[in-house]
């Protein structure tokens, strides 16, 4: 199956060339490259009833001609008749077609009957000898994803070339299950699923690869979570007059969603089976200290905390809200801070602290993961915005300390029910479905670049009452493939002329961090009114004073991110309002819409899912992993019944290592889910 499409018949430097734009550069790649729809031609007509539409017909042809007409147009025309009647053939700009075509031979002809020219003729068919396999015609016709010179009728003859192979190919599941759950042998789906002798024989087809895309998925989790369980953590006894000292330091009551989830993680990590939780909270529900929480018990017990932040800007504001909570009980200088970015002797001085324990909170971007830190009494770690760190990053922070440590992560995008229970099946989940009180959720409106003058006023007399805004940007410079504006762009255009009697400024990326640091105090000290920038702001800065954003490009993001950004402003006791510029005048889509008819983020994830996949919601789908291809991950029905065969797989004590290609599957999906 690795051999090379080259090495089949027909498949010379151009097409091979072609067939790699689309991907395709093995005979296994071939097979598993599905059709992108179907039309279906199987209905054989006599011609004496053919009616207008897609047609196909078994007939014999005579008389085809062809001639070139005006402007170069070529036409070829023929007559094709079955016992019951004659049609016209006519095809566009096909010379080879007269040539093509034999005499007294039986043809099937799939196309479009339709009137021409005054009279009833079927245009632009294909035509193939008739037999018992036909590939383009008289049957339900798979139709392929197609490039510039490459169509689906080559696609479809070198697929059917393969057939041998494919009933070659393994069954894949067990017995138990292909019988449990009525799934059609594997080789027949894929045989099926390119060449359907009915629509039934589809849906089954369909069926079966859609099972075992969801079971291999919540085999993986499950695998995973029985792993966990067996693997040795620390246990970290709970000390309730602890926790109630911190609580009743805060300048604030926690939330009972709060108080939960801290009371979830304690007793996870009373045990010594590794905490395996995921934390997800809207933007602005306090998931902060509700980490701080956990921290407080394990360095309480003797052991370190690991508290990773996705840039540096937000790993320096934990450390300061971690120390100011940590104040009161006189652990403030137990937190240190470890940035790449930092100087030499800075660092050094950090590593130092944490190899002698000194340090027990230690808050960082990935540089945490450098090789230079020693963290052997490491106890906990905590991953906010977890989805932002690759797997690998995980995979090395947790093999530091020797032992397995207990691991909370924490995000404001909500796991769809459907993707808790696949792709992220081992992970226990804490809900903050409450904000602290007071909040109100920004305005959102969606504004044509058309009214952006009006918008310009207004936005100017809120800046002019002593509030600030954001407006963010998809894209730092101006680029060739987008239309979107750029910040530079954007900033060039405010600073100059719109806001040009106010303090404007940019930032992105691509500053260095101590750039990027300085303006974002002297944004939170409130010398700057209006900062553009690029999504770099998108988690946790905290500038309560922040009450208007302005996102330029709005198609270009997704939900979830969009709901974060806007959970940025009105963050203090002002209204926040939320401004989504669409790139043209377009009236914008129902996602779009979305973002100004609910604040709930799990309606807004559930919804991206729906209509971009689960890449949108975690930019899985850029490492290629988590390809569905036929599985549709909202399908409740799938999912419980690929989990009860999950299940059972386990329970019946079942080896991976019998069913080679699920052990293959099972690894690889654990790229994308393990955290341990
Ligand atoms: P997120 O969940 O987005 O990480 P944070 O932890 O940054 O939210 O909290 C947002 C703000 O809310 C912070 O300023 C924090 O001090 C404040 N906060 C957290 N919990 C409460 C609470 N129970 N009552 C009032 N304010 C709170
Ligand atoms: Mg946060």
């Amino acid at each position: 199956m690795d051999q090379k499409v080259s090495s089949l018949k027909g498949v010379g430097d151009n097409v091979a060339s072609k067939l790699q734009i689309l991907g395709i550069e093995t005979k296994d790649d071939l097979i598993w490259n599905f059709p992108r729809k179907y039309e279906d031609y199987s209905e054989v007509t006599p011609i004496n009833r053919l009616k207008p539409g897609q047609v196909t017909v078994k007939v014999k042809i005579k008389q085809a001609t062809g001639r070139y007409v005006r402007r170069g147009m070529h036409i070829t025309e023929a007559v094709a008749s079955d016992e019951t009647d004659s049609v016209r053939l006519i095809w566009f700009n096909q010379p080879y077609r007269a040539k093509a075509i034999k005499n007294n031979q039986e043809y099937f002809i799939s196309g479009n009957y339709e009137l021409s020219r005054g009279r009833f003729s079927i245009m632009n068919p294909s035509a193939e000898l008739a037999s018992n396999f036909p590939v383009n015609t008289a049957r339900i016709i798979p139709i392929y994803k197609e490039t510039k010179g490459l169509k689906s009728f080559t696609i479809r003859k070198l697929i059917a070339g393969l057939q041998d192979d494919i009933k070659q190919i393994d069954e894949g599941l067990p017995k138990f299950i292909t019988k449990e759950q009525k799934l059609i042998p594997r080789f027949k789906a894929l045989l099926n699923i390119h060449f359907p002798p009915s629509a039934e024989a589809l849906d089954e087809a369909k069926k079966r690869l859609a099972f075992e895309e969801v079971f291999t998925l919540v085999l993986t989790s499950l695998i995973n979570k029985q792993e966990n369980i067996r693997a040795k953590s620390i246990k970290i006894p709970f000390k309730e007059n602890l926790a109630k000292e911190f609580v009743g330091k805060l300048p604030y009551k926690l939330t009972d969603a709060q108080r939960k989830a801290a009371w979830q993680i304690y007793k996870d990590i009373e045990k010594d089976i590794p905490a395996n939780r995921l934390v997800q909270g809207d933007v602005g529900s306090g998931k902060t200290v509700v980490a701080a929480m956990a921290a407080l018990m394990v360095m309480e017990a003797g052991y370190q905390t690991a508290f990773m932040a996705p840039t540096e800007i937000l790993a320096r504001q934990h450390a300061k809200s971690l120390s100011e909570m940590l104040k009161p009980l006189g652990m403030a200088d137990k937190v240190v801070l470890l940035l790449g970015s930092m100087k030499p002797a800075q660092k050094k001085n950090a590593h130092a602290s944490i190899k002698s324990g000194q340090a027990s909170l230690i808050i960082g971007t990935h540089a945490l993961i450098s090789e230079k830190v020693d963290m052997h009494k490491l106890g906990l770690v905590i991953i906010d915005e977890q989805h932002r760190f690759g797997v690998e990053q995980r995979k090395q922070l947790l093999k530091k300390a020797g032992h397995v440590p207990h691991l909370v992560s924490m995000t404001a995008t909500p796991i769809p029910r459907s993707l808790a229970l696949t792709v992220y099946g081992e992970l226990d989940v804490s809900v903050i479905d409450e904000m602290p009180p007071g909040r109100k959720p920004a305005i959102t409106k969606i504004v044509s670049p058309n009214s952006k003058k009006q918008l310009y006023e207004k936005i100017d007399k809120e800046i002019a009452t002593g509030r600030q805004m954001f407006v963010v940007c998809p894209l730092i410079s101006e680029s060739d493939k987008f239309d979107y504006l750029s910040a530079e762009e954007v900033y060039k255009e405010l600073s100059k002329k719109v806001f040009k009697h106010r303090k404007v400024s940019l930032i992105h990326g691509k500053l260095k961090t101590d750039q990027k640091e300085k303006i974002m105090s002297d944004f939170a000290a409130g010398k700057i009114d209006v900062l553009v920038s690029t999504t770099v702001i998108e988690v946790g800065v905290d500038v309560p004073n922040a009450t208007v954003m302005l996102i330029e490009g709005v198609e270009r993001f997704g939900l979830a991110q969009i709901h974060q950004l806007r959970g940025r402003i009105g963050r203090g006791q002002h209204q926040g309002y939320c401004y989504l510029m669409t790139g043209d005048s377009k009236a914008p889509g129902k996602r779009i819409r979305a973002l100004e008819q609910t604040n709930d983020g799990f309606k807004l994830a559930e919804l991206d899912l729906e209509l971009r996949g689960p890449g949108a919601i975690y930019g899985i789908s850029q490492h290629g992993e988590l390809d569905l291809r036929l599985a549709n991950i909202s399908d409740t029905k799938l999912i419980a019944s690929a989990r009860t065969s999950a299940q059972e797989f386990l329970d019946k004590g079942e080896k991976l290592s019998n069913y080679s290609w699920l052990e293959k599957e099972v690894a690889k999906n654990r790229l994308i889910t393990t955290l341990n």
